[in-house]
């Protein structure tokens, strides 16, 4: 399928006067395969993960993230193709459809196992390789689908390799892959009338945006408090810079 009849629904979920997501881009030619992972604080929290394929993003919502542990299986809502450009994207959707914060929590490139990305997709089971910055290995996207399923429900695998680990991945590394900022830090270095209203409710996500919002808010410790640099963030969720600086390019 062309990449511009693909992005049909990408366009019209949007308008592009009022976000400042991506509308289109090109891969250069003969470049490897990009992927990434953008973590979505919207009506609820989730990691898109995308996949470069005939020039455009294919994407899916995954609830709960990725795991490296191949007996957590993760349920991936299939969406619409995004834009190549989506894959740097990072900040605020101040309203509209996906209205939220988007941090890009890994990025890299991806390869398909099965040379016949369209026939995998179509049978429904995806086996590839990420080489990420955070995620590496090999993975499987299996469709769930079934009958009355509408094709849009997948899960998401490891496979076993050397790779594979119990521990949390989301847990461990919580930030953008660039440098380690939480939603409060992208909030702080977005301009207050391109964030997205608050939302009441006492859910997961509209929690974590109004605390996103009033750490983003506070104003930098006076230097007299002797707290050195001012900071965004709130300390508990503040990744450690310096452990883990990972250069964007
Ligand atoms: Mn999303």
């Amino acid at each position: 399928m062309p990449a511009r009849r693909s992005l049909d629904r990408y366009r019209a979920k949007r308008d592009f006067t009022h976000t400042p997501e991506p509308q289109g881009g090109r891969p250069p030619a003969q470049s490897p395969r990009a992927y990434c992972i953008q973590k979505h604080l919207a009506t609820a929290l989730h990691y898109d993960l995308r996949l470069e394929h005939r020039g455009v993003l294919l994407s899916w919502a995954v609830p709960k993230g990725p795991s490296l542990d191949p007996a957590q299986k993760r349920l991936a809502m299939q969406v619409e193709d995004h834009p190549y450009d989506y894959r740097t994207f990072e900040g605020t959707i101040p309203s509209g459809y996906g209205a939220g914060v988007v941090l890009l929590w890994d990025e890299g490139v991806w390869q398909p196992l099965d040379p016949d990305v369209d026939a995998a997709l179509a049978k429904g089971e995806l086996k590839f390789l990420i080489l990420g910055k955070k995620l590496k290995g090999e993975w499987v996207l299996v469709r769930t689908g079934g009958r009355g399923g509408d094709g849009r429900g997948w899960l998401w695998i490891k496979h076993r390799d050397a790779y594979v680990q119990t521990a949390s991945i989301t847990e461990a590394l919580p930030g953008s892959v660039h440098d380690g900022a939480d939603f409060a830090a992208i909030l702080a270095r977005t301009p207050r009338d391109q964030w997205p209203p608050a939302r009441s409710g006492t859910g997961e996500a509209p929690s974590l945006l109004r605390a996103a919002m009033a750490a983003a808010a506070r104003p930098p410790a006076p230097a007299a408090a002797g707290r050195g640099a001012p900071r965004a963030g709130r300390t508990a969720s503040r990744p450690r810079r310096s452990a883990r600086r990972v250069s964007s390019r």
